[in-house]
């Protein structure tokens, strides 16, 4: 029998977390949710754990792992370049919560002890994680490293997909989830973020998007990208690589030290070589000099944080959201509440405190890391499970996303938050 306990991500974005009973208790995933009201846990994990597995990097999937290492002593397996981008999004948790005067849920001993419990396995590797249970990781074309799980419970001779966040098809940097690998699906925990909806075309919105940048050069002005720093700094400039732009683009933030990662691991992405001189041509920022420069000529900027929650984008906006001829890039989802969303809902930001507004042009383009309807259903389709447990969704997403899924013949299960299921 397999038994699920869901630790978070239920009926929302946010705090990955799922604990798997077949007598081994293995953990899927220990992450937080970030909410601008401060960071949300998982429920807490009171079992002696056979085993953990994360899925992929981003916090909502890992941010709370090192606390879980204050007591526990199991194998974690995660691809290396997950270790390598969660340990740099570690050590930035704990220099915020410094900042803030906040205390961390960990400190640096618990990330040194999570590494040391890590065990890297590259994606195609079958492994053994308890006498009961085998493992395979399969690319989730989600961000580098990122994977699909696939888990062999001996006992009843089941099989278990935990899907992570995943694409199931083709972006800039990487190859559509490999859902096509998979030997078997009795069971199916998938990601439902975009469960009733469709994202536009990827080519138009790359096209758009580079066609506003190049106007915004051409009227003089600067291109501000404030962009996610694991996946979505490094896609926009693999993507403006591709066009000839007449000015320079200029690269600040954490995703530098993110871009390091990808370029460590390049068997993980789909053209490794275009995206190294992508790279290579971008005018790294080191410090006050190069802002400055920046600001002097029209530019391209892209630099932190996705929803303007802080991070470099700070340095440039106190001259750029009074410039008309400039334009402030979104490309990723806008939390409800966060600076970002209130930008495009108000055309109000706040700098220093101060309250003003952007006279700078706005917009957002839709550049999701995350499967629409139709690659869900497809995926879904293939595997053809017995049983859709739908996570990783808001709670009217979701709902909407169950009743697709019955609707195609089979049985989801849309959980709630500390139940568990039975399967
Ligand atoms: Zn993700
Ligand atoms: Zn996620």
């Amino acid at each position: 029998m397999v038994k699920i306990t869901f630790k978070g991500a239920s009926q929302e974005v946010g705090r990955s977390a799922f604990l798997i009973d077949t007598g081994d208790k293995i953990l899927l995933d220990y992450g937080v949710k970030l909410t601008p009201n401060g960071t949300q846990y998982p429920l807490p994990v009171k079992v002696n754990l056979n085993a953990a597995i994360i899925s992929h990097a981003h916090l909502d999937h890992t941010g709370n792992l090192p606390h879980l290492f204050q007591e526990t002593n199991c194998l974690v397996y995660m691809t290396p370049p997950t270790l390598g981008i969660a340990k740099i999004l570690w050590f930035d948790t704990l220099k915020i919560a410094g900042l803030e005067g906040m205390d961390a849920k960990f400190a640096k001993d618990e990330i040194a002890k999570t590494e040391k419990f890590t065990f890297p396995v590259p994606y195609g590797k079958n492994m053994d994680i308890t006498d009961s249970t085998s493992m395979v990781f399969h690319d989730a074309g989600h961000i580098v490293g990122s994977a699909l799980t696939e888990l062999r419970l001996k006992a009843g001779r089941k099989s278990l997909v935990y899907t992570g966040d995943f694409r199931y098809v083709e972006t800039r940097l990487h190859n559509p989830a490999q859902f096509e690998k998979i030997k078997g699906c009795d069971y199916l925990i998938t990601e439902s973020t975009y469960g009733d909806r469709e994202h536009p075309d990827r080519k138009e919105t790359e096209k758009k998007f580079v066609e506003a940048v190049q106007e915004t050069i051409e009227g003089g002005g600067h291109a501000l990208l404030p962009s996610f720093a694991v996946g979505r700094c490094q896609e926009l400039i693999d993507v403006l690589n591709e066009y000839d732009l007449s000015a320079p683009i200029y690269f600040d933030g954490m995703g530098q030290q993110v871009a390091r990662v990808y370029l460590a691991n390049p068997s993980y992405l789909k053209n490794p070589k275009f995206l190294k001189k992508a790279l290579d041509k971008v005018k790294w920022v080191k410090g006050p000099k190069e802002r400055a420069k920046a600001l002097r000529e029209p530019s391209v900027i892209v630099c932190t944080s996705g929803m303007m929650q802080g991070g470099s984008v700070y340095a440039y906006l106190p001259q750029v959201y009074k410039d008309r001829a400039s334009r402030i890039m979104l490309t990723g989802y806008q939390v409800a509440d966060t600076p970002g969303r209130r930008l495009l809902e108000t055309g109000r930001i706040t700098i220093d405190g101060v309250d003003v507004e952007v006279k700078a042009k706005f917009e957002r383009y839709d550049f999701s890391a995350h499967a629409g309807k139709e690659e869900l259903f497809r995926a879904m389709k293939l595997l053809n499970p017995e049983k859709v447990i739908c996570v990783h969704g808001d709670a009217d997403t979701t709902k909407k996303f169950a009743e697709g899924i019955k609707g195609e013949g089979f049985t989801p299960i849309v959980p709630e938050l500390g139940k568990t299921v039975e399967l």
